[in-house]
């Protein structure tokens, strides 16, 4: 994933202000900053939720929000964007669950629907998903029946279900109960391992130091600084990381 001096504004407010970043294959990329640094926009561009004002982002080398001609992909072209989207796996603080299907349904849709692929596989997938996120004894559950944990991890299997070439997490534990939180990292940890590309923004600095390859500390629209997670937060060069990291860890 690439960012070439992506900007975004809403109307007169510019929130991010030429954000450069590169994440290669396989790469763990966590963002950290303060509120309304622009984080989860930068996210949200990324998945088609939001449009760049100016700027570039691509994807496998892909263009975000541009069709093969070159040109913007508008509303009408809303079948295009979801099957973009599809290919870009994204977990959010809300766990964004269909209510009325059980976890496997939840994890069966996209692939039935989008996939074009079959009941009985995708629902062989599914169980195979469901099984790695830890929920094989969970699967005909619906998700008021599951905890937030459950229902995170839930969230996961379904953004893979999709075979994602990236995933992007937006503060994926900071709905949860703290006792649960390390079933989702846990999940988080082995997708790493397994060699999954992503994005993710957390308060966890615990999770940037041991699972990032580099840490990216925004503020106020723009990269102060990003490199190795020791260096940026056990030896912060700028004044504002530090004041941060001080308020956080
Ligand atoms: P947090 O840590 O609180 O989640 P963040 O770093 O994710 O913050 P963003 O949600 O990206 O920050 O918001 C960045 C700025 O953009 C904020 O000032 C926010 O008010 C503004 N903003 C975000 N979405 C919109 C929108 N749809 N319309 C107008 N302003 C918006
Ligand atoms: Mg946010």
């Amino acid at each position: 994933v690439q960012f070439l001096n992506v900007h975004k504004s809403f109307g007169q407010v510019e929130v991010l202000k030429g954000i450069n970043l590169t994440v290669e294959e396989q790469q763990v990329v966590c963002l950290i900053g303060p509120s309304g640094s622009g984080k989860s926009t930068l996210l949200r561009c990324v998945n088609h939720l939001e449009m760049t004002t100016s700027g570039a982002i691509t994807v496998g080398g892909r263009m975000i929000g541009y069709d093969v001609y070159g040109d913007r992909l508008r509303e009408a072209s809303q079948l295009e964007i979801n099957r973009r989207r599809s290919k870009i796996g994204m977990v959010f603080q809300s766990f964004n669950l269909f209510g009325h299907m059980t976890a496997k349904e939840n994890v069966m849709f996209g692939p039935i629907k989008l996939l074009k692929m079959s009941k009985k596989d995708a629902q062989a997938h599914a169980e195979e998903l469901l099984k790695k996120v830890g929920l094989s004894d969970r699967m005909d559950n619906y998700p008021s029946q599951l905890s937030g944990g459950q229902q995170q991890r839930v969230a996961i299997a379904r953004a893979l279900s999709m075979k994602p070439e990236v995933m992007l997490f937006d503060e994926p534990t900071s709905a949860l109960d703290p006792e649960l939180v390390g079933e989702v990292l846990d999940v988080m940890n082995q997708l790493a391992r397994d060699g999954m590309t992503m994005i993710v923004v957390t308060h966890e600095m615990g999770f940037a130091r041991e699972m990032g390859d580099v840490v990216v500390f925004m503020d106020n629209g723009v990269i102060v600084e990003q490199g190795d997670p020791h260096e940026v937060l056990g030896n912060p060069q700028h004044e504002r990381t530090k004041s941060f990291l001080a308020k956080v860890l």
